[in-house]
């Protein structure tokens, strides 16, 4: 695995340089202007109206899902509909007490802060949200020594966002004050396609429905590398056709970017025909296959695994991971006879 570049994985859900340039006029600014995520809107769209009628701020939501399906867009979508500003951080760049102290103290009533990767927030930092979510108040040190007093600071009522790759990963005591929940899930092609058409209009990209659905099929149910997608077809296209990309485009572009009709890219195949190769098909713990194939357990578990588990590839036991037959007939491997097939005639 040591040549594969995982930097510059073309079909890395999380943000990169790459998408710097359009990510922000992509986004949609509105919930009838997002697409997908029915269940989601749906709730978030009755506690906005119920709140805005009784003008109070937000009950705090955490969204959670992999990276790249819309967790900041909703945010913002969330504090344009509520009318109110959007502060945006995330848990790794809060460092210390008093970075989260001052960024508290400087919201407006019924601000929205929108706080990434939730997780990663230090524990004597998390202790500052617990009242500051609660009561809407914090408590500072003033001075030092036997002279230190400790004050408590009266907070504007704010909305607190959070988004989490897993939900599983936040501590209880900070999960409980949020009142909102909402699950992120891959979008299906069909919704990607919209997106698709969507950004297209809005960078002027000719694109027809067949040419959409056909990046749409390849994106791993997330907009981000829909849109990523959608660019890097369209340079194919600008330079080697006449600039529209219809399902002979796509499909031409996409396959020089080795990235299958299912959107599965060399790693992804490589991790399958390492589970085949070298475990038998499974099943295999999560660290002893990062081990072999060079990448870290919580990228595989958050990046790589939900979109070959949603295609029925890869399934989770309590033994370890285990490849499906369809994953087998994908790659044209054969699958051998005896030790893994009861357990995978449990899956199907
Ligand atoms: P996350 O915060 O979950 O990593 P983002 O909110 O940054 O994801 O979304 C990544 C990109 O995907 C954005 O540029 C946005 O334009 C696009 N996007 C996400 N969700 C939707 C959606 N439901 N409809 C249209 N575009 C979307």
């Amino acid at each position: 695995m040591d040549d594969f570049d995982f930097e510059n994985r073309i079909i890395a859900p999380e943000f990169s340089a790459d998408d710097a340039d359009v990510e922000n006029s992509l986004r949609p600014r509105t919930l009838s202007e997002y697409i997908g995520q029915e269940k989601a809107k749906e709730n978030l769209s009755i506690y906005i109206k119920a709140a805005l009628l009784r003008k109070e701020s937000l009950d705090h939501v955490l969204l959670y899902g992999p990276p790249g399906l819309g967790k900041t867009t909703l945010s913002g979508i969330i504090a344009r509909e509520m009318g109110v500003n959007l502060r945006v951080t995330s848990g790794p760049a809060i460092e210390k007490q008093g970075d989260l102290v001052a960024i508290l103290t400087n919201l407006n009533e019924g601000d929205v802060l929108f706080i990434d990767e939730i997780h990663r927030l230090s524990r004597s930092v998390e202790e500052i949200l617990y009242p500051a979510m609660e009561d809407f108040s914090v408590d500072i040190i003033i001075g030092k020594g036997p002279s230190a007093r400790s004050i408590r600071l009266d907070l504007p009522h704010f909305t607190l966002v959070g988004a989490t790759t897993r939900s599983g990963q936040l501590t209880a005591p900070l999960r409980d004050r949020f009142g909102v929940l909402l699950r992120l899930e891959l979008y299906t092609p069909e919704e990607l396609a919209k997106i698709i058409k969507r950004s297209a209009g809005i960078l002027g990209i000719e694109t027809d429905d067949d040419g959409a659905l056909e990046i749409a099929s390849r994106s791993r149910g997330t907009p981000r590398i829909a849109n990523r997608l959608l660019k890097r077809v369209r340079d194919i296209a600008q330079i080697e056709y006449d600039g529209v990309i219809d399902e002979k485009v796509a499909r031409a572009a996409l396959e020089r970017f080795e990235i299958d009709e299912l959107g599965l890219d060399e790693f992804d195949r490589r991790m399958l025909s390492t589970i085949i190769n070298v475990y038998g098909g499974g099943p295999v713990g999560l660290d002893t296959l990062a081990a072999a194939l060079g990448e870290e357990s919580i990228t595989i578990e958050d990046v790589y695994e939900p979109y070959l588990m949603q295609i029925g590839f890869l399934s989770r036991t309590t033994r370890g991971r285990c490849v499906t037959p369809a994953a087998y007939e994908h790659l044209g491997l054969e699958r051998p006879e005896g030790k893994n097939d009861s357990l995978q005639q449990k899956l199907f």
